[in-house]
């Protein structure tokens, strides 16, 4: 029997989970040494049409990484969940939504309007957008169509588990890709490569009663305390709802956890719990008190909503 068959893809996501991937070392040899990597376009030069001559179910794990912004992006995701026995939406991208996803505050035409018109750094007085086709002496040129908005994997094909993360650290990447080898699968559905707490219980700063007067951005702070929590000193971290499997990373580094593992478990939609999470913990009495201490939350969406807008309840800005 040969080695199994492994793939690796990037939709609308900004690569760093290829990168992450190559974060487990001198262990990307004990993955070659295990699977076959079929299709893999970061690093190799296979093309579509290679994978489309592929039996269904020819591949046995297919990573997908990155989120469904056009129509390329649907037309391999679809492609790869028949052929593929083992789909994992793979980084955040796939599994949320993730910073593409951010694009739903708008739409399509109101990207491409900011991108191509309005952009501080544009001069396009003749307004030229990208068109999905364009006839040129040696043929036709062609751009696939974004769509209005950004969805996640999950939401146009089936997918078997997701590995939230952005990236998800190399520890995590070499725990799953051991459990995949090992065939002993979790159940259809699982979230993998996390541990079942979230960020707090892994962080290792004091805490104690959170009582928020103010709340202030890493460079109006001046010195923060090593030790004590962040949230305490004023500095927005979304470790309350936030699954575990980082290592708590960015509280170890003064910053306040972003939210990129997306929400933990029994958390439906992580930006309305964090918004919660941290309404909560606001000491004041008068409702304009507490409205100019929310107000110092600079850009709440992008805030609790950062990696999770499209797999969100809200999903999008109507
Ligand atoms: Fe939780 Fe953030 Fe405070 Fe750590 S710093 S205990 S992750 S709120």
């Amino acid at each position: 029997m040969g080695k199994p068959k492994f793939a690796i893809y990037w939709a609308a996501s900004c690569g760093g989970c290829e990168i992450a991937f190559l974060d487990i070392r001198e262990k990307i040899l004990d993955v070659d040494r295990a699977v076959d990597l079929v299709f893999c376009p970061c690093l190799m030069d296979t093309k579509y049409e290679d994978v489309e001559k592929m039996a269904d179910g020819e591949i046995d794990v297919c990573l997908f990484n990155g989120a469904i912004r056009n129509e390329e992006n649907l037309h391999i995701a679809q492609l790869l969940r028949r052929k593929s026995k083992v789909l994992v939406a793979y980084g955040s991208c796939a599994s949320e939504g993730c910073i593409p996803g951010l694009g739903n505050l708008t739409d399509d035409e109101g990207i491409c309007r900011y991108s191509f018109e309005e952009s501080p750094s544009t001069v396009n007085p003749e307004k030229v957008h990208p068109q999905k086709s364009t006839s040129i002496e040696a043929g036709e040129l062609t751009l696939p169509g974004m769509f209005k908005y950004v969805r996640t994997l999950e939401q146009v094909v089936d997918i078997d588990y997701k590995m939230p993360g952005c990236p998800p650290v190399a520890a995590q990447i070499w725990a799953v890709i051991q459990t995949i080898l090992s065939g002993d699968l979790p159940p259809k559905g699982s979230v993998i490569g996390v541990s079942p707490k979230t960020v707090c219980e892994e962080c290792d700063r004091s805490k104690d009663e959170k009582r928020i007067k103010e709340f202030l951005r890493p460079h109006e702070i001046g010195e923060v305390d090593p030790d004590i929590c962040l949230l305490e000193q004023g500095l927005v971290c979304n470790g309350p709802g936030t699954q575990a499997g980082c290592g708590a990373l960015c509280p170890q580094v003064n910053m306040g956890c972003r939210g990129c593992y997306g929400p933990a478990e029994g958390i439906k939609d992580l930006g309305g719990k964090l918004a919660g999470a941290i309404a909560s913990v606001i000491e004041a009495d008068d409702p304009e008190e507490i409205q100019r201490i929310s107000d110092q939350i600079v850009d709440p969406v992008g805030t609790f909503y950062r990696f999770s807008l499209p797999g969100s309840i809200l999903g999008r800005k109507i």
